[in-house]
């Protein structure tokens, strides 16, 4: 009799991982299967672990029919997508890959500030249309630019690093951290309100809860004094897209970049306001999504259940 644990995975792992998770337990991997809840509803029964990225919602209606299940990790870092309540009820461990994706998330920032206070998409835009726009457009350095970070956690911190080394003058906001040690990052903490006066780029860095939904509005971008430009990587939501538009649209930032959504994947009536001479970049929730993350991450759910089931 087959007596190893079974574990259902719903979305892409690396296949090298998969491989060693197959010689231990019995695996169904099915990287559409977060498309049907219906068919999860319907198996979860059958499983002791659950692996995920952000797509499944592993609500409380899988929940109360998954009467073995012992562990779900998810592949990345946010855990909205998963009722970590209901789990933590019934005593199901929540494994997230903390850490495993953020040089990937810390580059895409970096890379983003980078272009947009070069104005490199408008420069695109302007030279394959034929119009040279070689004195039209004026871009800027980052060097000595103040850089604002809202959350301060593992993916603040990595920005934080990388920036203070290359010149940016670096403010935390993240009423969570008590204080910085600056022998080993060069930053400071700051209110709010500092950040949206001062910061020449903002960054979110923050996990999606009651207390961050809608947290950066109309009422943020009418405080920012030197027209930043705002990375969001955290989660569509945080941000508040009809307000970050129209803050776009009336010169109080200068530019942006989203790598997540409220609705995702993004639907035609955000597509209708963004317009080709933008500064902007858009891209679809792949900041953390490297070729080397993807191992990172799938290698470390694949130990972290193996020894959880030891
Ligand atoms: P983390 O938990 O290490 O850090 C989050 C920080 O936010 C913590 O320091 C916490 O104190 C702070 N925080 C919480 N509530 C706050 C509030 N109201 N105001 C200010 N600060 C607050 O998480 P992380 O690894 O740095 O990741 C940050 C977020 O990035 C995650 O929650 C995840 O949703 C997102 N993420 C996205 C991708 C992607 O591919 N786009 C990849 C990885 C992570």
């Amino acid at each position: 009799m087959n007596n190893k644990k079974k574990i259902l995975i719903t979305e892409f792992i690396n296949q090298n991982s998969l491989k060693n998770l197959n010689k231990k337990f019995d695996v169904r991997y099915d990287e559409n299967l977060c498309e049907k809840e219906r068919e999860i509803i319907k198996i979860i029964k059958d499983y002791d672990g659950l692996i995920v990225r952000n797509k499944t919602q592993v609500n409380s209606e899988i929940l109360k029919n998954a009467s073995k299940l012992k562990f779900i990790g998810r592949l990345g870092v946010g855990l909205d997508n998963i009722d970590t309540e209901f789990c933590k009820n019934k005593y199901i461990h929540v494994q997230p890959a903390t850490g495993m994706n953020a040089d990937s998330v810390a580059e895409y920032v970096v890379s983003s500030s980078m272009s947009l206070i070069k104005k490199i998409p408008m420069f695109h835009n302007g030279t394959i249309k034929g119009e040279w726009p070689r004195t039209t457009i004026k871009s800027r350095e980052i060097n000595q630019k103040f850089l604002g970070l809202i959350g301060f956690g593992t993916i603040g911190k990595k920005v934080a690093d990388y920036c203070s080394k290359n010149g940016l003058k670096i403010l935390a906001y993240d009423p969570y951290v008590k204080e910085i040690n600056n022998k080993e990052i060069d930053a400071k903490l700051s209110s709010l309100n500092d950040i949206y006066q001062k910061s020449d780029i903002i960054s979110i860095h923050l996990p999606l809860t009651d207390e961050t939904k809608n947290m950066i509005n109309k009422s943020s971008f009418s405080q920012m004094k030197n027209k930043p430009i705002i990375i969001n990587t955290s989660r569509g939501g945080i941000i508040n897209e009809s307000d970050l538009i129209e803050a776009y649209n009336k010169n109080n930032i200068s530019g942006f970049a989203l790598d997540v959504f409220e609705k995702e994947p993004v639907e035609s009536e955000f597509y209708k306001k963004i317009k080709p001479g933008m500064n902007c970049i858009l891209t679809p929730h792949i900041s953390g999504v490297t070729t080397e993350s993807n191992i990172r991450v799938s290698d470390f759910i694949v130990k972290k259940i193996t020894d959880f089931f030891n």
